[in-house]
């Protein structure tokens, strides 16, 4: 199964320092759920695993978040795209839990509810906690120039990022990347 985990904040949506709190204040990145859509055009799932330590803040609770990933739902099918499914902490950063990123927890939930092989799982964000929660289980890391990497534009990465980060201007460019790297190594139907 090819899989695909993104992060969702800067990474699908427009992020805020002052969270995602309801439905109306999720807003797409240009051209990231086209970008979904093509993936799973090309035959990747796609799943989602975001830190929303808002909820463990008493920022918003789950019938928001839950409404919030509603929208983000309906809007990826509306441009023909599916997100297979959304993993996320819900703790705040001092409740010590294993799932709040850069802690791989959510990517362990993740691999066993898909039965994939994590190592041939390609990891998306705009944070080094992100790419470092998915190279934790040997997922391949992805940086995209969006949200709170943005001020890493013309810079070169900072060697606090995985080897072997491959860095894109967005999730679009992340899916062509991929999209035509799978078709130059597959397979050449037999004559
Ligand atoms: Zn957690």
């Amino acid at each position: 199964m090819k899989l695909v985990i993104l992060d969702r904040d800067g990474t699908i949506n427009v992020d805020s320092d002052e969270f995602i709190k309801t439905p109306e204040e999720w807003q797409p990145l240009p051209g990231a759920l086209e970008a979904i859509a093509r993936l799973n055009h090309a035959g990747w799932h796609v799943a989602v695993a975001s830190n929303q330590s808002g909820l463990g803040r008493g920022l918003f609770d789950v019938v928001s978040l839950n409404a919030i990933h509603a929208k983000m739902h309906k809007a990826a099918a509306a441009l023909g795209g599916r997100i297979d499914a959304v993993f996320y902490c819900p703790h705040s950063p001092d409740e010590g839990c294993q799932c709040r990123k850069p802690l791989p927890g959510l990517f362990e939930q993740i691999g066993e509810r898909f039965g994939v092989d994590l190592k041939s799982t390609h990891v998306v964000g705009d944070t080094v906690r992100d790419l470092q929660a998915g190279t934790a289980v040997g997922c391949k890391p992805h940086l995209v120039l969006t949200g709170k990497a943005e001020a890493l534009r013309g810079q070169s990465l900072p060697t606090t990022f995985p080897p072997g980060t491959v860095v894109h201007d967005d999730l679009a460019a992340f899916a062509d990347w991929l999209i035509t790297r799978a078709a130059a190594v597959a397979p050449r139907p037999a004559p």
